[in-house]
C-alpha cells in the first residue's frame, strides 16, 4: 500500500517520504503524513488516511 504513492501532484517528484503513525511509540503519533522532499509538500492523516488523501490529490488532474 505504501508503495503505491504516486507522485507529487505539485512537482511531479518521485521522491516522496511516507510516515507512519506509531501510536505506541513515545511520543505517539497517531497521524500517518505523506511529504514530498523535492518541495515540502505534505499530507496528513488519522492512521493510513494520508496515503489515500495524497493519491486522491495527486490523481485530481
Ligand atoms: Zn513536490
Amino acid at each position: 500500500m505504501v508503495n503505491k504513492l504516486k507522485p507529487c501532484p505539485f512537482c511531479g517528484s518521485n521522491k516522496i517520504y511516507y510516515s507512519k503513525p506509531t501510536p505506541y511509540g513515545t511520543p505517539a503519533h497517531w497521524l500517518s503524513s505523506v511529504s514530498c522532499t523535492e518541495c515540502g509538500a505534505e499530507i496528513t492523516g488519522r492512521d493510513d488516511k494520508a496515503v489515500e488523501a495524497w493519491n486522491r490529490r495527486a490523481g485530481e488532474e
